[in-house]
């Protein structure tokens, strides 16, 4: 329902009385009701992962794509589709350092044909498909361009490492074969071992016991931290028209670095920008670099704006803890449908991964970290919920990492929202996180990371 609070009601309902219309035209296409589908909008997401263009209309549309070579070009070919004002101005959606499209350009191809032409800076793999209307959205074509080469989470942490002063480079982790390392588990204790030796050897002090209990981490962390929603996908919206997705990023920003001073912790961001990812692969990006821990960070919302507080979750795959929580687990679950997942292809850079393993220890774990979270948190903001809440969260799904899914504040109530854009209070946010972070790592060291593990 909290997405519902932020859609711009007028245009839903002229979207709605479209939708009305076309349902009784009953028409595959539109075009039969005498009138051509409509390009709605036109929007770019650029990312160094992929970008994606989204071309919104007010009624499905066929179409066919190829690609062309010598230059490099993905011809998309829209059947019967107003050329309208948002087709001229496609060109001026491409930023300059789009990572993989040149220019983007559309011009009457046949009477009844559109041709969408992508000049690109690179070889490309397209994905191009298409979505049913959702929440605020219409009907959208998507045409998704990823490198032939994927970015790999693991290479990209690494690369961000070597800037650092950690004595990390990609050969002493044998990362060489992306794909074979991340298929099977064995691979992946191997990796751990490997991973540990650099940290120890950056540490120039050995671990006492007075250091122990201090709270010192003595090996390296590797902690993914998850902005939700993204992209095509703005989450919740607040009254005063702020995003969940910008509030969510910056607040992971922020918490990176304030968990990076310690010099034995790394943190990867499952995006770094604003674009869509969807739940399963910030998943497998966690997995991929080797997390000891998940965070996942986003802003509550509900229809009264008097709702208000922070509260932490954990997975629970056997009902709910409360039927609000069960309610919020659904509506973060649909970040899928509102960021658009092409459900014909799996993403491209992920390698299925083997989800049998035990979660046991990882429920336990989860737990604690959790509640060491909730109560830094309840140091800087009311809390909504005095105890961790348990639901079926698909983003804490990993089965060997602790995850933890943080609603930082309501972004529906008025003062919260304003709170949650204003940067000092992303800071105190920030710490409070950290903090329960790292007092959790504190009181229960991770293992040592060994073949045996
Ligand atoms: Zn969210």
């Amino acid at each position: 329902m909290s997405d519902k609070i932020a859609l711009r009601m007028g245009r839903r309902r002229f979207l709605n009385f479209v939708g009305a219309a076309l349902t009784l035209s009953v028409t595959p296409v539109g075009l039969a009701a005498g009138r051509n589908p409509t390009l709605l909008a036109v929007r770019v997401w650029p990312a160094d992962e992929y970008t994606r263009v989204t071309l919104e209309l007010d009624a499905n549309v066929r179409f066919t794509h190829f690609t062309l070579e010598n230059p490099d070009r993905l011809v998309v070919d829209i059947e019967g589709i107003e050329f309208n004002k948002a087709l001229e101005g496609l060109s001026d959606k491409v930023a300059a350092n789009d990572p993989y499209i040149k220019l983007l350009r559309a011009g009457r191809y046949k009477p009844d044909v559109v041709r969408l032409v992508m000049e690109l800076k690179t070889r490309i793999v397209p994905q191009v498909f298409t979505l049913q209307p959702v929440g605020e959205y219409a009907h959208r074509l998507v045409l998704d361009v990823y490198p032939d080469t994927p970015v790999d989470p693991l290479l990209a942490l690494l690369q961000q490492q070597s800037h650092s002063d950690y004595p990390l480079a990609s050969e002493e982790i044998g990362i060489d074969d992306p794909d074979k390392t991340a298929d099977k588990p064995t691979d992946k204790t191997t990796e751990k071992t490997n991973t540990a030796k650099p940290a120890e050897t950056h540490i120039k002090t050995p671990a006492t016991p007075a250091a122990k209990s201090a709270g010192k981490v003595n090996r390296l962390i590797t902690i993914t931290l998850d902005p939700g929603h993204g992209g095509e996908d703005p989450g919740a919206v607040g009254r005063g028209g702020n995003r969940e997705k910008t509030v969510t990023l910056a607040i992971a920003r922020r918490l990176k670095s304030k968990l990076e001073r310690d010099p034995n912790v790394r943190v990867a961001l499952t995006r770094d920008g604003d674009f869509f990812v969807p739940l399963g692969t910030r998943v497998q990006k966690a997995r991929r670099v080797q997390s000891d821990l998940f965070v996942s960070i986003h802003a509550d919302a509900w229809i009264k704006p008097e709702a208000r507080g922070s509260s932490v979750f954990v997975l629970s795959e056997k009902g709910a803890s409360s039927s609000a929580a069960r309610w919020l687990a659904q509506k973060e679950n649909d970040a899928d449908l509102v960021g658009g997942v092409n459900i014909n292809v799996k993403d491209p850079f992920l390698a299925r991964t083997l989800l049998d393993l035990s979660q046991t220890v990882t429920k336990s774990d989860s737990l604690r970290l959790a509640k060491s979270v909730l109560g830094e948190l309840g140091g800087v903001n009311r809390l909504h919920k005095s105890d961790v809440e348990q639901a079926g969260f698909a983003v804490l799904k990993a089965p060997d990492i602790p995850s933890i899914l943080v609603e930082t504040a309501f972004i529906s109530n008025p003062e919260e929202e304003r709170k949650l854009a204003d940067e000092n209070y992303q800071n105190q946010l920030a710490e409070a996180i950290s903090r329960g972070i790292m007092r959790y790592l504190a009181q229960n060291p991770p293992p040592a990371k060994s073949p045996m593990a």
